[in-house]
C-alpha cells in the first residue's frame, strides 16, 4: 500500500482518518525491500505514524501520538509501498490489516476475525505494549458484535470472499495471471480489450484525475488506468483476484482495497470518476452503492458502466454460476440504473450505443432492432453523472446509509 492511499480512505466503520503502523516496505524507486523493522530498531524509532488530524481525542489516539515518528525516514510518498502493516483508526479503536501490499477495509461483520487475530499477533513484540494489549482487547469486542450488525444480503458478499473454496477446476483464477490476454481465447481477450476501449472516453479522465475501479478483480483494468498516467483505485471484495493480480503486475501497482462496495471507505467528494466493468450486476443493495458514488464524486464526475442486459440472470451460464458459488447475476438497464438513482442529485442516465454499420446503412433509422443486430461491444454503456452545486455529505456511521 502507497502511503499517498492515506489521502482517499477512511475507517469503513467511523469514517475517521487512518494511521499506519508497517513491518516491511519496498522502495520502489530503486525496488529494493526496506525492512523498516529492523531500521527501526537500529534508529530507537516507532513504527508507527504520520500522525492525522484526529477529530476526537481518545485513549488511543493519544498512545498513537505519543509513539509516533516524524514522516522521515520514509518519505512518506509514493516512493514506498507497505507489504505489511495496519491501519489503525483512533477514534474507534479498529485496525485493517495489510498484506501482500493490499489493504484489507472490511466491515466488521465481513471480517475473517480468526486470520486477523493471529495477523495481528505478528505484530506483538514491536507495537508499544499498551498499544498492542488496546487492540487487541478491542478486537476480541469487535468480533463479538459481528453478529448484531445487519445486512440481509451478506451472503453473496461471503459467496464472493471465499470463492476459492468452492472452486474445483485447477486452471479456474489461471487467466488472471496474464490478464486481459489469454492465448487460449484470443476472441475473449478482444472482447476484454474492446469494451475497456469502448467505456474509457466516457470517463473524462485528465493526467493525475483520481478514478475508482469497482469490482477490479484481477485488476489490469486499474492496471491499465495507472500506466495512462491517471490514480487509479481498485476496489474488490476478494482477496484472491487481488492477490493473483498483484503477482502479475510486479512492481507496476495501482492502490488496490479489499473492501465492500455498500460500505465504500472513500473519503466525500475525491473522486473524478468511477468504472464499474463488468461489475455492479454482482452488487445486490444497488441503492445503497450509487449512494456511496454521489458521496465520493466531485462535482460533474461521472460513474461509467460496462455491464450486461437485463436479462442476464435467465442466461444459463449465469443460472449455472449462481448455482455453484453462491455469487448474485443480475443484469442492468436503463429504467433501473432510473430507479436504483432516485433520491441522489445524479442527471438522469444516459445509454450509449457503439455501433458497426456498413457505408450503405449509413441513411438508415437507428431502431431498436437496428442497434441490438449492429452493436459492436458485448455490453451495454450506461452513464451516470453528479449534477454540479448541490452538495448533499452524508452524516452518520456509514453502514446506515440506505
Ligand atoms: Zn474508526
Amino acid at each position: 500500500m502507497r502511503y499517498s492511499l492515506l489521502n482517499f480512505i477512511f475507517c469503513p466503520y467511523c469514517g475517521g482518518d487512518l494511521i499506519r503502523t508497517a513491518l516491511k516496505e519496498i522502495r520502489i524507486d530503486f525496488n529494493d525491500t526496506f525492512d523498516i523493522l529492523s531500521y527501526q530498531i537500529n534508529k530507537k524509532d516507532s513504527l508507527i505514524g504520520p500522525v492525522p488530524n484526529f477529530k476526537k481525542n481518545t485513549s488511543l489516539t493519544k498512545i498513537l501520538i505519543k509513539h509516533a515518528c516524524s514522516p522521515d525516514p520514509l518519505e512518506m510518498d509514493n516512493t514506498a509501498d507497505i507489504i505489511k502493516g495496519l491501519l489503525i483508526c483512533g477514534e474507534c479503536n479498529h485496525w485493517y490489516p495489510i498484506s501482500n501490499f493490499v489493504l484489507e477495509l472490511l466491515p466488521d461483520h465481513l471480517r475473517d476475525w480468526e486470520k486477523d487475530i493471529k495477523f495481528l499477533s505478528e505484530f506483538s513484540d514491536h507495537l508499544p505494549g499498551k498499544l498492542y494489549k488496546k487492540l487487541q482487547k478491542r478486537t476480541k469486542f469487535f468480533q463479538a458484535q459481528k453478529n448484531k450488525i445487519q445486512d440481509e444480503i451478506q451472503d453473496y458478499k461471503k459467496a464472493e470472499i471465499s470463492i476459492k473454496d468452492k472452486v474445483d477446476d485447477q486452471d479456474f483464477f489461471g487467466p488472471g495471471y496474464s490478464s486481459p490476454f489469454n492465448k487460449d481465447n484470443p476472441e475473449f481477450t478482444q472482447n476484454l480489450i474492446k469494451r475497456f476501449s469502448s467505456v474509457l472516453p466516457f470517463l473524462q479522465l485528465k493526467q493525475n484525475n483520481v478514478v475508482l475501479d469497482v469490482g477490479s478483480g484481477y485488476s489490469w483494468t486499474t492496471e491499465w488506468l495507472l500506466k495512462m498516467g491517471f490514480e487509479p483505485i481498485g476496489v474488490d471484495i476478494c482477496r484472491k483476484y487481488i492477490d493473483v493480480g498483484i503477482k502479475r503486475m510486479r512492481n507496476i501497482r495501482p492502490h488496490l482495497i479489499i473492501a465492500d462496495i455498500e460500505n465504500l471507505p472513500i473519503k466525500n467528494t475525491c473522486l473524478n470518476s468511477i468504472l464499474c466493468y463488468d461489475a455492479f450486476h454482482h452488487i445486490a443493495n444497488r441503492k445503497k452503492a450509487l449512494a456511496h458514488f454521489f458521496r465520493v464524486l466531485k462535482e460533474n464526475g461521472p460513474v461509467v458502466f460496462a455491464e450486461p442486459g437485463s436479462d442476464h440472470e435467465h442466461a444459463q451460464a449465469s443460472i449455472e454460476v449462481m448455482e455453484k458459488y453462491g455469487i448474485l447475476e443480475k443484469g442492468i438497464d436503463a429504467e433501473d440504473l432510473k430507479f436504483y438513482c432516485e433520491g441522489l442529485d445524479f442527471l438522469p442516465p444516459e445509454q450509449h450505443f457503439v455501433l458497426k454499420t456498413h457505408h450503405e446503412e449509413q441513411r438508415k433509422m437507428l431502431t431498436e432492432d437496428f442497434i441490438n443486430s449492429h452493436s459492436f461491444v458485448d455490453c451495454n454503456i450506461y452513464v451516470l453523472r453528479k449534477s454540479a452545486g448541490k452538495e448533499k455529505p452524508i452524516k452518520g456511521n456509514l453502514s446506515t446509509i440506505t
